[in-house]
């Protein structure tokens, strides 16, 4: 999720990983952490904050070395504070490991350990992780090398890694499964990176390390890679091209653009630990307290602000639909104002990306003081909402740099439907083999999304006719509306162009009179229970003379033909939709955006975190 840098070579370490870390500050950090071996032996130094603080927090310490490892941390387990940023170590001090991602199974192997003598310092997965090594190293016949092979075996989850032993100054050793992890090739030394940013000044020859592959990086010679198993596995060696800034963007133009291709990966990062298809296991562990609280309510009330009101409207079809619950849903602002009627028995659901939005921060106070309880849905751990709530479950998106959001909705969406999902199947609504057949479809849907996101070249062309459009309708039905809504709402944020999401039905009480050649529609017409119903209002817009964007599921040909455009979405289950049927609207406002010239990753007159009024 965030940034690893780690050297081994002849020269001194320190300078090399500081600057590093610097180059990887982009990805967005809330604490870091440096670990070198000198005379002192091994020597971590951690900081909240800012890596100058880290700086801060080194003067006048041991930080000789030509071996070290580096880390910015993006909090997934346990408050960002100086106790559990990266690197973390074994009991003997040792060992030293950073890690990017997140151990899913952290909490059984924790207990594990526990019962063998092994005790914890942090709320982090990934100390779990160094003291699994330490465990393994035990076993008879073990070096290190075997000992991360047995404990990655082990392990269910992504991670990137990289160790360091205090009694081997010659030696990194380096893993990958499901987060990036690159190995950089200099004059007689080697760096390793969670992309090749921090080393790019050094060299540009550089190894992708595979998924479960371990990489022994040895002081002089060649580096070894093997499997799990411990089979080798011939290292190839690539040149990059890019420059700094491409790469930082992964490649992409604008954070956005990296944001909506991440959004397969995130969301899978939002499931991590929570859903398993082989034993239909479905649980999420930050509101397991409240769950009895949850299944019993009689009402609940969302409150949020943007994009993530949006995605409360979701939750509100999602939870009505599939728990049986009367939900409201109230933009924050109005909420904290209007004199609404709490009860002591309602629960407050707070929804915001960075957790420190100010009028959903008020609305939880007021909830609060009226005796609700409040659970919080943020992306920032150890953020103010997450701290303000009775308890909450974080997206765990990774860092949303553009502006305009787009993973942090598909993650907050995700988890919405976790959450529906757990309240109907302990309210015994859901039969086993629905639950099953759900959390599998559930799984699919970042292979659904791929596809969608290899129609890219379609819709940039689509969407560059309609650049000079000053007026956009969006229309969708049930599980659509709010990501018409949504779609709108992006067009408006990065491009400047006016539009309106409404629910379709809508259209004939007021938007209809705004239709006429010069306005397009986007149409989200991808929900079979109505079908009819959007063909007809397809209908009434094309004899109007609109022009039609459709949005359509696979071999629809009869909206196919009704359309001047269309994008053709694999099909899911009714309430997944908006996962798939919103990408299709970030990639149309990016596009549109992009043709006119707009600053996509930071639009006029908007911020990413809302901390005012
Ligand atoms: N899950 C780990 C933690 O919370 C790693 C987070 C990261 O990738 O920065 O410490």
């Amino acid at each position: 999720m965030c940034g690893i840098v780690s050297y081994i070579g002849p020269k001194q370490a320190y300078p090399l990983l500081i600057n590093g870390l610097k180059r990887l500050e982009y990805r967005g950090y809330d604490s870091s952490g440096i670990a070198l071996i000198n005379n002192d032996g091994l020597c971590v130094y951690k900081s909240k904050g800012k890596i100058a603080d880290l700086e801060e927090n080194v003067k006048n310490k041991n930080i000789e070395g030509t071996i070290g490892i580096a880390h910015t941390r993006w909090a997934t387990h346990g408050e960002p504070n100086n106790v559990n940023a990266h690197p973390h170590f074994n009991e003997t001090m040792d060992l030293a490991l950073v890690h990017n991602g997140i151990i899913e199974n952290y909490d059984t192997l924790k207990v594990m350990l526990k019962k063998n003598g092994y005790h914890f310092q942090t709320e982090t997965d990934s100390e779990v992780l160094v003291q699994l090594i330490d465990f393994m190293r035990k076993k008879p016949r073990t070096n290190l090398l075997k000992a991360v092979q047995l404990a990655l075996a082990s392990v269910v989850g992504a991670y990137a890694i990289v160790l360091l032993d205090k009694n081997n100054p010659n030696q990194l050793i380096a893993a990958r499964k499901s987060s990036p992890l690159v190995i950089g090739i200099g004059d007689n030394e080697y760096f390793v990176g969670s992309d090749a940013t921090p080393f790019l000044d050094f060299t540009k020859k550089v190894i992708y390390v595979g998924d479960e592959e371990v990489v022994v990086i040895p002081r002089r010679g060649d580096i070894m890679i093997t499997t799990l198993d411990n089979t080798k596995v011939d290292p190839i060696v690539q040149h990059i091209e890019m420059d700094i800034t491409a790469l930082e963007k992964g490649g992409f133009d604008h954070f956005m653009l990296k944001e909506i291709y991440e959004q397969p990966e995130s969301i899978m990062d939002t499931m991590r630990g929570r859903i398993n298809v082989e034993d239909c296991y479905l649980q999420l562990g930050g509101i397991m307290d409240y769950k009895e609280k949850l299944i019993n309510a009689k009402r609940i009330i969302i409150v949020a602000c943007g994009t993530s009101w949006h995605a409360g409207l979701l939750g509100e079809y999602l939870i009505e639909n599939l728990a049986r619950i009367p939900v409201e849903v109230e933009y924050a602002s109005e909420f904290r104002y209007r004199n609404a009627p709490i009860f002591a028995d309602d629960i407050v659901i707070a929804i915001s990306q960075s957790g420190e939005t100010a009028d959903t921060l008020a609305a939880i106070e007021l909830a609060k003081k009226k005796g609700a309880t409040v659970l919080g849905i943020c992306n920032v751990v150890g953020s103010s909402i997450a701290r303000a709530t009775n308890a909450g479950s974080y997206t765990h998106a990774g860092q949303e740099i553009g502006v305009a959001s787009t993973k942090a909705f598909t993650s907050q969406v995700t988890l919405l439907i976790l959450m529906s999902l757990m309240i109907a199947d302990g309210k015994g609504i859901l039969e086993k083999n629905q639950k099953k057949a759900l959390i599998q479809e559930l799984m699919r849907i970042p292979e659904k999304i791929r596809k969608v996101l290899e129609k890219a070249p379609e819709i940039q062309r689509m969407s560059e006719v309609f650049t000079f459009a000053r007026n956009f309708l969006y229309l969708g039905r049930a599980y659509n509306y709010p990501v018409a809504m949504e779609g709108a709402l992006k067009l408006k944020e990065i491009s400047y162009i006016h539009a309106e999401g409404y629910p379709s039905a809508e259209m004939k009480h007021g938007p209809i009179a705004l239709i006429d050649k010069e306005t397009p529609v986007v149409f989200i017409a991808t929900t079979p229970s109505n079908h009819q119903k959007n063909i007809s209002n397809i209908q009434e817009i094309k004899a109007r003379q609109g022009r039609v964007i459709s949005i359509i599921l696979e071999g629809d040909e009869e909206i196919k033909r009704l359309s001047d455009f269309y994008i053709e979405i694999p099909d899911t289950e009714e309430e997944f939709t908006p996962l798939i049927s919103v990408v299709p609207l970030q990639l149309i406002a990016y596009y549109i955006a992009v043709a006119r010239k707009c600053n996509v990753d930071q639009p006029r007159n908007l911020a990413k975190s809302v901390t005012v009024e």
